[in-house]
């Protein structure tokens, strides 16, 4: 995580009415819901349950946008002020349920007087008028800078670096998004598109996300782009977008995904949102994000010249399954992010093993091998340790991706692949647009399997060994003595 931005401080200290001072609350301080590994990430006392967002973009990339965020929430605790994570913008106003309301900064939360007290089970709408700066530092998050616009990656903590939220994903509501942009540009979100309208030299598009959504899988790509539509199983509709220019040279990945979501839904069942498709950003991000039912890919990935085929095809099917595992089912806490990164990886290898060129078994075997050490630099898969300080992505280590898919294989290996199977089916539509941990898959198995799978998968998820594994007493895992911290 990285420190408050001291612009934002100021601004927010000289806005800030001496009224909230007298009050007789304690004074304003960054609270959060208490994940281990962001423990000022999200807010006590309230349940957002919808983000409308209007973001107006000038044509540079470089300069603060204009927002107004509304937000519509149910108090879940009394509340004589409400706190909002939020950084790298300056609030100008905010509104209680039309009112105007004091407001403070601290930390990376925006502190907001409700005015009065507010009861539990009382709906309030907070609204922040306020501008979203793409120019924070690279390494922090939210807003990625490319060639011809904006996009975001907002994964895991950074979608309050863009607009005031309730940044956890524990907390999903549903999303509209205003974008008014030159109307040469071209805007697209999550979801479907509701409207566009045209004003002078701008235009504004209107998305709206059909399911509930968490904060970290927010998307908006601004920029010169071609937007490519064809159909996917069963009529869903399939939306690419990507730069003008690479219009043709992507069509051969692009044309891929139908192919992608047929062999998932063979997997795992139904694709469970209203459309798919593929937003190949021109900037070195170093890595691709599931942004719900929009998936970022840095132009690179597709224009590398050493990578194989297949290797690329199977990172598209990575970020597919995020759609079941990560974004329908998303984790409690962050330390549940093995099931996110654990699942994608599994059918990426699955989809990888299908296709005929490498099984999963000599992954896996490789994996178990370095897993000793993977435990050793980032903790066991269900107990990671906390990113470095100002490298979130640091969190994202081997352990959670082929060391979380192992724990997999040796449940599989375990309880055999028929139940597996069902597991797999059963967790996706149990948990189906809501929010599920750890203990809920250890339950879930444990049910499939009809027998206590607790013990056995204590071992695999918070041991600091990897245990045994079942059907391959020769695997050996090499000892961490020269592990390297991460
Ligand atoms: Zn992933």
């Amino acid at each position: 995580m990285s420190l408050t931005s001291p612009r934002l401080r100021a601004a927010l200290v000289a806005t800030a009415s001496a009224g909230l001072i007298a009050a007789a609350v304690p004074a304003p301080e960054p609270l959060g819901i208490g994940d281990p590994l962001f423990p000022h990430l999200g807010n006590p006392g309230y349940d957002v349950l919808a983000y409308d967002i209007a973001l107006t973009y000038g044509g540079d990339n470089r300069t603060p946008l204009d927002a107004v965020t509304r937000i519509d929430a149910r108090a879940t605790q009394r509340l004589e002020r409400l706190n909002l994570d939020f950084s790298h913008g300056t609030v100008k106003t905010v509104h209680v349920d039309g009112r105007p309301a004091d407001f403070t900064g601290t930390g990376e939360d925006l502190v907001v007087d409700t005015g009065r007290p507010v009861e539990p089970g009382t709906r309030l709408t907070v609204t922040v008028a306020h501008t979203s700066d793409p120019a924070a530092p690279k390494a922090s998050g939210g807003w990625i800078r490319t060639s011809d616009g904006l996009a975001m990656a907002n994964q895991a903590d950074a979608a309050h670096r863009v607009f005031p939220c309730n940044d956890h994903p524990a907390d999903k509501a549903y999303f509209t998004f205003h974008v008014t942009a030159p109307k040469d540009l071209v805007a697209v979100a999550n979801g479907l598109p509701v409207a566009r309208s045209v004003a002078g030299p701008t235009a504004t598009w209107t998305y709206r996300g059909v399911h509930p959504m968490a904060t970290e899988l927010a998307q908006v790509s601004i920029g010169r782009s071609a937007v490519v539509r064809r159909t996917g199983p069963h009529g869903l509709p399939v939306r690419d977008v990507v730069p003008v220019a690479d219009r043709e040279r992507m069509e051969p990945w692009l044309a891929k995904t139908p192919d992608h979501l047929r062999w998932m839904e063979r997997e795992i069942g139904r694709y469970p949102f209203e459309t798919y498709g593929v937003l190949v950003a021109d900037a070195a991000t170093g890595f691709e994000l599931e942004t719900q039912t929009l998936s970022l890919f840095e132009r690179g990935l597709f224009t590398h010249p050493d990578l194989p085929a297949w290797y690329i095809e199977s990172i598209m099917v990575h970020e597919l399954a995020h759609h079941w595992f990560g974004n329908s089912v998303s984790p409690r806490a962050w330390s549940d992010l093995w099931l996110n990164e654990g699942h994608a990886t599994w059918y990426e290898a699955r989809w990888a093993e299908d296709a005929g060129h490498r099984t999963l078994e000599s992954r896996m075997r490789e994996a178990y091998t370095a897993s000793d050490r993977w435990r050793a630099a980032g903790g066991p898969p269900a107990a990671p340790r906390p990113p470095a300080p100002g490298q979130k992505i640091s969190l994202f280590r081997p352990v959670v991706y082929d060391g979380s898919a192992l724990v997999l294989y040796a449940l599989r290996q375990e309880i055999g692949d028929t139940a597996f199977r069902e597991l797999e089916r059963r967790w996706v539509t149990r948990h189906a647009h809501a929010t599920a941990g750890t203990s809920d898959f250890v339950r879930l198995a444990s049910d499939v399997a009809g027998r206590d799978l607790t013990r056995f998968l204590r071992g695999w998820l918070y041991g600091e060994r990897t245990p045994a594994m079942p059907g391959h007493p020769d695997w050996r895992s090499k000892a961490p003595s020269n592990a390297k911290p991460a």
